[in-house]
């Protein structure tokens, strides 16, 4: 029997949802349109329906070789809002308003305004732009999640669970775009935080954003739940892209009320649109918990290892650090990567450590973007020669490494005999990480760290 003919199978892979999901990727390029801001033309092109939960703004696999910007795909859960609605954006100075429950909306009149919106705006003259829109009344299998964020997956896997959940889709140019798509719609929040994204007038995009520092600090220190705002170590505003987009700032946090007010505290250009998005940013829902010998190139792990070889500073600053659990395999620690580095750069064989980053195959090593020091092993330092037992008097060396002699009496020692004490290390156990500029989207900062052992993060 083929997997699409069993409707019991049907009912446990993927779950009818009380909305219609409508799911669109890939749709920018390095110097562009942004993803997420195609969220907010599609709200504009779809405002005879509503919002029956927050927008999705969803993560994916940060390895995968062919991503354009973020690797970001979009969610908007739709149709006719019953009972209380709160507001969660404005577009160009109407509200946009989400409720919690209502009836879903026809998928098929969705997927064709979308496709008009997205046939319009998508940069489709990139050569890695492969838009994809999915829009769908059943939510497929959450797996489809797990794989995408962890590993890669295929478009024909997809377009299996797409055709078992029910759900239409339209793929551009090589169709990459709809395994993101489904992917963001298959997201079910294991962990989740939230992102408020302002946006500039049109006429702006490209000129050089204006943005208070002053008020961004004074943003980062006057709210207690919000993160990667403003990187005191570099001096730079991290809730603002690099790039040429039309996004403003990017406030994130584990507030979403606090979010609406730590926005309003943003001086400069006044933003032409904004919305709040439910995110998987900050979850590090993009780990595996491995053993060294498990690991694949492209993957992102953590692995809980004994440092075997002193730390080595190679061209350009970087810090490698031989690691095993059996396995070895070499923690590369970048530029700039700041304290961690200068963290790495202070351990010494013996000490036990825990890394999380992405595997490569040339040269095989894990690429470090946060460690937690579990234990430090004693470092000794030679004191003083031993005393000769019988004479009482110091003992002379026979050369390093080669033990001692007693110049009286002739009595030999070991090397092992000299007197030691142990020197204080210069790194205190605990967390590191990278400074806020070259943080990944989906990397959890240590303050959303659980408390306690590393067990209890995985
Ligand atoms: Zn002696």
């Amino acid at each position: 029997m083929s997997r699409r003919s069993n409707p019991f199978l049907h009912t446990v892979r993927c779950a009818l949802v009380a909305a219609t999901l409508l799911a669109f990727d890939d749709t920018d390029s390095p110097d562009g349109m942004c993803t997420t801001y195609l969220a907010v033309l599609m709200l504009r092109a779809l405002s005879r329906y509503d919002l029956l939960g927050l927008p999705r703004l969803v993560r994916l696999n940060p390895n995968v070789p062919w991503k354009t910007r973020g690797n970001a795909a979009i969610c908007l859960p739709l149709g006719r809002g019953v009972g209380v609605h709160r507001q969660c954006g404005a577009v160009e100075g109407t509200p946009i308003a989400y409720f919690d429950r209502g009836t879903p909306a026809d998928p098929k009149a969705v997927l064709k305004v979308a496709e008009e919106v997205l046939e319009r705006e998508a940069e489709f003259g990139c050569d890695n732009t492969n838009p994809g829109i999915v829009c769908t009344r059943c939510r497929p299998p959450q797996t489809l999640y797990w794989q995408a964020v962890r590993g890669i997956v295929t478009l024909g896997a997809v377009e299996s669970q797409l055709t078992d959940c029910g759900a239409d889709w339209k793929k551009y140019k090589n169709g990459r775009g709809v395994i993101g798509a489904a992917s963001a719609a298959s997201w079910r929040p294991r962990d989740r935080t939230w992102e408020v994204i302002a946006y500039r007038d049109a006429a702006l995009v490209g000129t050089p954003r204006d943005i208070d520092t002053e008020s961004v600090i004074a943003m980062d220190q006057g709210t207690s739940y919000t993160f990667n705002n403003y990187d005191y170590e570099t001096h730079h505003i991290a809730i603002a892209p690099a790039s040429p987009c039309p996004v403003l700032y990017g406030i994130r946090g584990d507030s979403p009320e606090e979010l609406l007010k730590a926005r309003t505290m943003i001086r400069g250009e006044a933003p032409a649109s904004w919305l709040l998005f439910l995110t998987n940013q900050g979850t590090d829902d993009h780990i595996v918990r491995r053993r060294i010998g498990e690991l694949s190139s492209g993957q992102s792990a953590c692995v809980q290892a004994r440092v075997i070889r002193p730390p080595r500073t190679i061209a350009g600053g970087h810090v490698i650090l031989g690691i095993t659990d059996g396995s070895e395999i070499d923690a590369a620690f970048y530029e700039p990567s700041g304290s961690l580095r200068a963290a790495a750069r202070r351990l010494i064989p013996g000490d036990h450590i825990v890394v999380h980053g992405s595997i490569r195959d040339e040269p095989r090593s894990i690429n470090v973007e946060k460690m937690q020091i579990l234990h430090l092993t004693d470092r000794w330092m030679k004191s003083a020669n031993p005393t000769c037992p019988d004479c009482d008097k110091r003992m002379g060396s026979l050369g390093a490494g080669q033990g001692y002699r007693c110049k009286i009496c002739g009595k030999l020692a070991p090397e092992s005999s000299a007197e030691r004490v142990i020197v204080p290390r210069e790194v205190a156990r605990g967390w590191y990480e990278p400074t806020v500029a070259s943080r990944r989207h989906l990397y959890k900062p240590i303050r959303r760290m659980p408390r306690g052992d590393v067990n209890s993060l995985l």
